[in-house]
């Protein structure tokens, strides 16, 4: 009896292998075909300026529109694709969708920072600067407009500090992504050209409940501005947590209280209907809260 759970355990797990052989083989063959067949779409998150309660920039946040499976979020290819040598090409597509998609905002009147999230595969020479320059050259975007997000575990390497060196040197700004939530030094904020500090989710979701959370983010606002540095804050779903990023400096945010990633159509709606928040957490304000 045990032999035979032993083995069907065997064949059950064989199985599962060849499964996952199966669905990593179709992962690869459905990434390559989304990128010849264009099924890969940006929507777009407004930043906003906390001071003036303004958009002023949209993150540039990819999705894959499978023929069958639906919107598929980042979370469930990019890996494989950095895993299958396909980020390259597939950033290449991101940063050149960006950068029209910010150029046509430009010329609409609208002069957005346009933020890409890069992997740390794509921080190589010569593919990034020519990357962003063929971009930049091809949208005619000002660099200004253009921002690229990086996490803080991609800068574990001394050549990565070089290679955004030469890209922040092409005029574009850099931000560091997911502050706080991983283990680096803080040493890199002074050796690189870093623009912008973007507090993790995880610290903006501890506003109101966790003390050790609201203490972390002044001390990142604090820290930020004394190297000079713009801080914003990710993933703001409340009032509450508007009213204490605001009390506590910090500059700009981003967040479903206003407004969830979207296709540029609603996008522009937004900013059509809603550039502005002023009211937003002005009730709490008014409260003295
Ligand atoms: P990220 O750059 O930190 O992006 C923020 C994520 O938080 C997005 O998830 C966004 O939809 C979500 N978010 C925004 N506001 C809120 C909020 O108020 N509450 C909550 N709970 N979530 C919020 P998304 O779009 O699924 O992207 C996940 C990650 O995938 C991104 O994290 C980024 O690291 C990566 N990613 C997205 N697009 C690209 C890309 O084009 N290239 C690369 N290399 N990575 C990308
Ligand atoms: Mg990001
Ligand atoms: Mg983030
Ligand atoms: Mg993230």
């Amino acid at each position: 009896r045990a032999k035979a759970e032993g083995k069907n355990r065997h064949v059950f797990y064989a199985s599962n292998m060849a499964g996952e052989v199966q669905a990593q083989r179709s992962m690869e063959e459905g990434l390559r075909r989304a990128l010849e067949e264009e099924e890969f779409e940006l929507f777009y998150q407004p930043v906003i300026d906390l001071e003036q309660r303004r958009i002023t920039g949209a993150e540039a946040l990819l999705r894959w529109r499978h023929p069958k499976g639906g919107l598929v979020l980042p979370g469930s290819f990019i890996a494989t694709a950095e895993a299958l040598g396909l980020i390259k090409p597939i950033g290449a597509w991101v940063v050149r969708s960006a950068c029209r998609q910010g150029r046509r905002w430009l010329d609409a009147g609208m002069p957005l920072k346009v933020a890409v999230n890069i992997s740390a595969a794509q921080l190589q020479e010569p593919y990034l600067t020519a990357t962003l320059r063929e971009a930049l050259e091809e949208s005619g975007l000002p660099p200004q407009l253009l921002e690229l997000e990086i996490t803080e575990s991609q800068f574990v390497d001394a050549n990565s500090a070089a290679v955004l060196r030469e890209a922040a040197a092409l005029g574009l700004g850099i931000a560091i992504d997911d502050f706080g939530a991983g283990y680096s030094s803080l040493a890199y904020l002074t050796r690189l050209p870093v623009h912008r500090i973007k507090i993790d989710r995880a610290f903006i979701d501890g506003v109101g409940t966790s003390r050790e959370a609201e203490t972390l983010i002044r001390a990142v606002v604090g820290l930020g501005h004394s190297l000079g540095k713009r801080v914003v804050a990710e993933g703001i779903e409340t009032e509450e947590q508007l009213v204490f990023l605001g009390e506590a400096g910090c500059n700009e945010g981003q967040g479903y209280l206003f407004g969830a990633p979207r296709e540029v159509p609603r996008m522009d709606a937004l900013l059509r209907e809603r550039p502005t928040f002023a009211a937003l957490g002005a009730a709490r304000r008014g409260r003295g809260g």
